[in-house]
C-alpha cells in the first residue's frame, strides 16, 4: 500500500491549494480525486476575484498560495470593482479562459515532483494508530493526514425541473455521503443548494444590443512577484443587458415548474447569489436585472450569462432567456441546473479546520457549506497549511479576523452552525480600512515568515516590507516648506498659499488629492524610485493612518478581552446564563471570549457575566 505524509481527496480550488502549499514543506503529497473532473475547475461563473474576493486571493497569493498565478495565467479580461469608491474597498476580478485555468493547474502540479495525482473516487476512510486508510476506486492508501475537500460532491443530486439525478455537477457521478465515508462521523450534515445558468453559444448572441464591459490595462495582476499589468492572454469584453416584464412574468408563471419553490429542493440556497427564480418571486415588482454576458474562454464557443441561474425546465429558460435583449436567438448549450449536496458542521472544526474529535482530519471548501471559488481556496490553505505542520508537530497558523478575510472567514464559520451558504463580503470585516488589496503583503508576512519556507516567495516578501518601511519613512520626514511653490504644484491649484509647513505623510491625506497619483509624482520629481506596488501601499496608508490608528486603539482594548481564555464549563454552569445562551456555548464549547463573542445568539448580559468572571 502506497503510504503519503498527506492524503487531500478532491482536486478542485480548496484541494489544489492544501497539496501546493503543503509540497512546499517537502512532504509527500497525493490528491485523490475523481477520474472526470480537471483540477481547479470552474463549474459555474468563469470569473476569480471581486468585491472581499479579490482581498482573499492577494492574501493567498503572499502566502504561497496557487490562485493568482492560475488566475493571471488564464485571466482574460480584468477589471476593478468599485472603482468610484474609496482606494480602501476596491477589489481585482478576473474573467478566465476555464479550460486554460485548469490545464494551468494541472501543468504546474504535474511538475511538482512530491506531489502524486491519483484518478479515483474516495470510497470511505478510517482512523488507524497515527493516520488513516483512504479506499478508493483504484485500491487503498495510507496516510499521517487526510484534508476532504470534496465540494458540492456529497450526496449530490442535480434538479432540472421535474428531472432529478445523482451528480456532483452536470456530467459527474456524486461522492457517498459523509456518514458512509466516514463511519466515525455521527454527527447529521446539512443539506445545501446552488445553482448555474444556461450556458449559451457564443455565435447565437448579439452583443451590439449590450454595453460593453472592455478589459482594463490599469488593473493590477494578482501574483505579486509578476508583471504589473502585462496579460498573458489576449483580452475580450464582457457585455452587460437586462431582464425585463416579459422575462419575469414567464418565471413568474412558471412557479409551479420550479425545483426551488414547488418543494422538489430541500437545501439551502445562498441569500446573497439568488437564481432568478429567487429574484422573480423575492421581488415582485422588480422586473429589470443586470444579465453580464461573460466569455468562459478564448477558444470555447460559449458564454455564461451571469445573474440568470435557474434550475426550471429547459424549456422554460430558453423561452425567458429568448426575452432578453441581444438573447433573442440564443441556442442554449447546456441547460442551467441546480446542486443538492451534504455539508459538514463546521462548529465541529476548530481554526485549523481539523475535525475536532478526530485530529488530523481537516475539511475544507464547499463541503465546508462555503460558496465561491475563493472562498474555497482560502480554506484549502488553512487545511493544507496545517496538516503539513502538524506532520511535523509544529504550532498551527491561525489567521486573525484583524488582519485578514481569510481569518474572518475561518473564525465566522467554526463560531456558527450555517442554516445558509456562507459567502465573504466586505461588511463582514469589522477592519475594512485595513483589510485591503494593496497591503495584503505586509498583513500576510508574519503568516509566511512563521512557515520558514524561506524560498524565492519569502525573500521577495521581505524585501518589499523593507522598501515600504523605507518609503514610509520618506514620507513623514520629508517637509515642504511653507509657501513652497513646490507644494502649491502638487495641491493641483486648490490653494494659492500654503502658511505652514507640511510632510509628504499631511500631503497625501488630503481630501481631494488621489494619493496615489500624488506619491508618484513627488518621487519622479525628486528623482526617488520605488515600484508601483510600494507606492501604491504607501501612499494609501498613508491616506488611511488616522482611521486605522483611532480603530486600532479601540480594536487593542476589544482585542484584550477577545484572546482571554475562558472555562465554557464553568460558563455554562452558571445561574446567570440563560438557557438558550447555554445550549449554543455547550455546542461550540469556545475558547476564548472572543470566539464566545461571535457565537450566534449570545447575549450581551452573557458577556457581561463572563466579562467579569475573566477579568
Ligand atoms: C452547479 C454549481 C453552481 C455553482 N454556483 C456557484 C455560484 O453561483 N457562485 C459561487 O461562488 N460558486 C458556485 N459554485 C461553487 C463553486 O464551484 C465552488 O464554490 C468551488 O468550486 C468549490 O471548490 P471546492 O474545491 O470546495 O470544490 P469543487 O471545486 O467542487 O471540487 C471538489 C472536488 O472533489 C472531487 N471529489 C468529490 N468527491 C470525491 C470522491 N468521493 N473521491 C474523489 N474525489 C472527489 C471532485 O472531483 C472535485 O475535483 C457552484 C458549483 C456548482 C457545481
Amino acid at each position: 500500500m502506497n503510504k503519503f505524509d498527506l492524503i487531500v481527496v478532491g482536486g478542485g480550488h480548496a484541494g489544489v491549494e492544501a497539496a501546493w502549499i503543503a509540497s512546499q514543506f517537502d512532504l509527500d503529497v497525493a490528491i485523490v480525486t475523481l477520474p472526470d473532473v480537471g483540477l481547479a475547475s470552474a463549474p459555474c461563473n468563469p470569473s476569480v476575484g471581486g468585491v472581499g474576493k479579490g482581498q482573499v486571493v492577494r492574501e493567498l497569493d503572499a502566502l504561497g498560495g496557487l490562485m493568482g498565478r492560475l488566475a493571471d495565467l488564464a485571466g482574460i479580461q480584468y477589471r476593478t470593482l468599485n472603482d468610484s469608491k474609496g482606494l480602501a474597498v476596491q477589489s481585482t476580478r478576473v474573467q478566465i479562459d476555464k479550460s486554460r485555468y485548469s490545464a494551468f493547474a494541472e501543468d504546474i502540479v504535474s511538475k511538482t515532483k512530491n506531489i502524486t495525482v491519483i484518478r479515483a473516487k474516495m470510497l470511505g476512510a478510517s482512523s488507524l494508530e497515527g493516520g488513516f486508510l483512504v479506499s478508493t476506486s483504484q485500491g487503498d492508501y495510507g496516510s499521517k493526514k487526510l484534508v476532504m475537500t470534496v465540494g458540492t460532491f456529497l450526496n449530490g443530486k442535480l434538479h432540472q425541473g421535474m428531472n432529478q439525478c445523482s451528480g456532483g455537477r452536470v456530467g459527474v457521478e456524486s461522492s457517498d455521503s459523509l456518514l458512509s465515508l466516514f463511519s466515525s462521523i455521527k454527527k447529521r450534515p446539512s443539506r445545501f443548494k446552488t445553482g448555474t445558468p444556461s450556458r449559451l453559444l457564443k455565435g447565437s448572441i448579439d452583443t451590439t444590443k449590450m454595453v460593453e464591459q472592455p478589459s482594463d490595462p490599469q488593473t493590477r495582476n494578482f501574483h505579486c512577484m509578476g508583471e504589473y499589468s502585462a496579460r498573458n492572454l489576449p483580452q475580450v469584453s464582457c457585455f452587460l443587458t437586462h431582464t425585463n416584464e416579459k422575462t419575469l412574468e414567464i418565471i413568474r408563471d412558471n412557479k409551479e415548474k420550479s425545483p426551488m419553490y414547488n418543494g422538489q429542493i430541500q437545501g439551502v440556497g445562498a441569500r446573497y447569489c439568488p437564481s432568478i427564480e429567487d429574484k422573480a418571486y423575492r421581488y415582485p415588482d422588480r422586473n429589470s436585472h443586470h444579465v453580464f454576458v461573460e466569455p468562459e474562454g478564448l477558444d470555447l464557443d460559449t458564454v455564461y450569462p451571469s445573474g440568470i441561474s435557474s434550475s426550471l425546465p429547459a424549456e422554460i429558460q430558453e423561452a425567458f432567456i429568448h426575452t432578453i435583449e441581444g438573447l433573442e436567438s440564443a441556442v442554449i448549450s447546456i441547460p442551467g441546473y441546480a446542486v443538492e449536496y451534504d455539508v459538514v458542521d463546521t462548529t465541529e472544526l476548530n481554526l485549523a479546520l481539523e475535525y475536532k474529535d478526530i485530529p488530523g482530519l481537516y475539511f475544507a471548501g464547499q463541503v465546508n457549506g462555503t460558496s465561491g471559488y475563493e472562498e474555497a481556496a482560502g480554506q484549502g490553505w488553512v487545511a493544507g497549511v496545517n496538516a503539513a505542520l502538524s506532520c511535523f508537530n509544529r504550532a498551527p497558523v491561525f489567521l486573525s479576523r484583524h488582519d485578514s478575510y481569510i481569518g474572518v472567514m475561518i473564525e465566522d464559520l467554526i463560531s456558527n452552525t450555517r442554516d445558509e451558504p456562507y459567502r465573504l463580503f466586505t461588511s463582514r470585516s469589522e477592519n475594512r480600512l485595513f483589510i485591503r488589496e494593496d497591503n495584503a503583503i505586509i498583513r500576510m508576512h508574519p503568516y509566511r515568515s512563521y512557515l520558514l519556507l524561506q524560498n524565492g516567495l519569502d525573500a521577495f516578501l521581505e524585501r518589499f516590507v523593507q522598501k515600504t518601511q523605507i518609503l514610509s519613512k520618506i514620507c513623514d520626514e520629508f517637509i515642504f516648506p511653507e509657501n513652497s511653490p513646490d507644494i502649491l504644484e502638487f495641491f493641483e491649484n486648490q490653494l494659492s498659499t500654503m502658511s505652514r509647513s507640511l510632510t509628504l505623510s499631511e500631503l497625501l491625506k488630503q481630501a481631494w488629492l488621489d494619493p496615489v497619483r500624488t506619491l508618484e509624482r513627488v518621487l519622479i520629481k525628486f528623482d526617488i524610485v520605488f515600484s508601483k506596488d510600494v507606492i501604491r501601499t504607501v501612499a494609501i496608508e498613508k491616506k488611511y493612518a488616522g482611521y486605522i490608528t483611532r480603530f486600532d486603539e479601540q480594536f487593542e482594548k476589544i482585542k484584550k478581552m477577545d484572546g482571554t481564555h475562558i472555562d465554557w464549563e464553568k460558563i455554562s454552569k452558571s445561574q446567570n446564563v440563560s438557557f438558550e445562551c447555554r445550549s449554543r456555548i455547550e455546542k461550540i464549547k469556545p475558547s476564548t471570549f472572543g470566539q464566545l463573542k461571535r457565537i450566534e445568539g449570545i447575549r450581551p448580559a452573557t458577556l457581561a457575566v463572563v466579562a467579569s468572571q475573566a477579568l
